[in-house]
């Protein structure tokens, strides 16, 4: 099997939601697929029909897409290859690997009851019945002939060497009495026949994996490679939920983190390469392997993920954070204007050093949204005292006839200012910033400045100064 090309998929459930912990599963599959030159595929497992709309699938693709988690092939519908996984369960009942079962519910309570009764799990006596007794005007369902004695030995790349003793596992149902396959049966016949080679996913699926081993083994087929996650917590050490602050990817998105900080931080969730914090996904692909990941759960944990973003979106191409930050504004219905991109555009250089998320980088570009005039908060109102307001007409003559508009010469203004008005700048700094702010959290008084613009930087001082005192 070693020496297969490395297959490995992502199967979501649709569900209306792609949880945080399927984007780490999908990451570590994409990941260990691209580490490997092998491939990574896409299987949305779609049998339940009521949940599985168009819709919900959609979002699937969409975090997918988001977190830029490539499949090399065309997804797969689990729903749509319901024959091929009913062709196996015939191909195991030629097998004598499994068998009809005939057994009546009220048969079935009572091995039920009965089974509980001397602590075993049931079995059918049909087992042993053998096609002959069968009658084909009787409803009946499909079962493995799982070995009653043994064991079963999952070798996990994460968890190690996990034993189950085959008398604990039931002959489970491959075809229900309507004749659609069930779970375990179409997994295994999807990953086969998609040649994956590498099952990754939740731990979750731990007991299902003894299963399904028994289903290859019945089939005659090769066993893939298994690796078992451990589950994401809450920073507070319990499952994650509602309650920690999102779990979903689109909430992640809607929160302002970018999909490459998401990526160095999921990486990070349960696997890591020494110290390194920040690493791209250059650098992941070439360190990753599954057998490092770490069996003990691991908590979400927001401060290293802010840093994270914080982190990416200092490195940000400029012209793709304003689209972020102009999203951001329309879905808080701000009136956006034209020139409003090139205003967002010039700020976000200025501001971004201090933003966690885009939604905070959103916050501090308000200011150069707002319209003259701007409403002055009553704390601005209280700074703009006649002495002050005097002191600001000056600078306003000196900002007039400033030769330069960036950083660097109008910092140098105002400190030339404030010395030869033997001033410390925090006697005229507030007022300057609240007149071009009015009010909203604003940078340094140059980038302020710089990111306003002379005309309206000039204008805004004024309209403050013409206000009545
Ligand atoms: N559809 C399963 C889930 O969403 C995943 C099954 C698998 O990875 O084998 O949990």
């Amino acid at each position: 099997m070693s020496d297969r090309p490395v297959v490995t998929r992502i199967a979501p459930s649709p569900t209306g939601m792609m949880h945080i912990g399927t984007a780490r599963t999908a990451l570590f599959n994409w990941l260990y697929a691209r580490h490997t030159g092998g491939k990574f595929l896409l299987r949305i497992e779609d049998t339940d029909r009521e949940r599985s709309t168009a819709e919900a699938v959609q979002v699937i693709f969409d975090g997918m897409a988001w977190l830029g988690l490539d499949a090399d092939a065309e997804p797969v519908f689990q729903a749509q290859r319901a024959d091929r996984h009913v062709a196996a369960a015939q191909a195991m009942l030629e097998r004598g690997a499994a068998y009809r079962d005939y057994m009546t519910p009220d048969e079935l309570a009572h091995e039920r009851e009965l089974a509980r009764a001397e602590g075993r799990v049931i079995r059918s006596p049909w087992r042993d019945r053998g096609p002959g007794n069968y009658d084909e005007t009787q409803p009946y369902v499909v079962r493995l002939k799982s070995p009653l004695e043994g064991v079963t030995v999952i070798d996990d790349q994460v968890k190690g060497e996990v034993t189950f003793h085959n008398k604990d596992l039931d002959d489970l149902i491959l075809l229900r009495s309507d004749g659609t396959p069930t779970y375990n049966l179409a997994v295994v016949v999807d990953d086969h026949e998609m040649g994956v080679t590498h099952v990754i996913r939740g731990d979750d699926h731990l007991a299902n994996a003894a299963r399904q081993t028994l289903i290859y083994q019945a089939l005659g087929w090769d066993v893939p490679v298994w690796a078992h996650l451990p589950l994401i917590y809450g920073p507070d050490g319990t499952k994650l939920s509602k309650r920690h602050g999102a779990q979903a990817v689109s909430e992640f998105d809607d929160m302002g983190y970018l999909p490459e900080a998401m990526r160095n931080y999921l990486a990070k969730l349960g696997w890591g390469h020494g110290d390194d914090e920040i690493f791209g996904d250059a650098q992941a692909i070439d360190w990753f392997d599954i057998r490092d990941v770490v069996a003990a759960p691991s908590r979400l944990d927001w401060d290293k993920l802010n840093h994270l973003n914080n982190h990416y979106i200092r490195q940000a191409d400029p012209e793709r954070l304003t689209d972020l930050v102009m999203k951001v504004h329309a879905s808080r219905d701000w009136p956006l204007h034209d020139g409003d991109r090139a205003r967002l555009a010039r700020t976000i250089p200025l501001v971004r050093d201090g933003a966690k998320t885009t939604l905070e980088l959103a916050d501090m570009t308000v200011f150069v949204l707002k319209r003259r005039p701007l409403a002055l908060p009553d704390k601005a109102k209280g700074l703009l005292t006649d002495e002050t307001r005097a002191r600001l007409s000056r600078l306003r003559d000196q900002l007039t006839a400033s030769a330069n508009w960036d950083v660097t010469s109008l910092e140098a203004l105002i400190r030339g200012f404030a010395e030869a008005e033997g001033v410390g700048i925090g006697k005229f700094g507030p007022a300057l910033r609240a007149c071009l702010s009015g009010g909203s959290p604003a940078p340094d008084l140059a980038s302020a400045l710089v990111a306003t613009g002379r005309d309206e930087s000039l204008g805004r001082i004024d309209d403050a100064l013409s206000h009545a005192a």
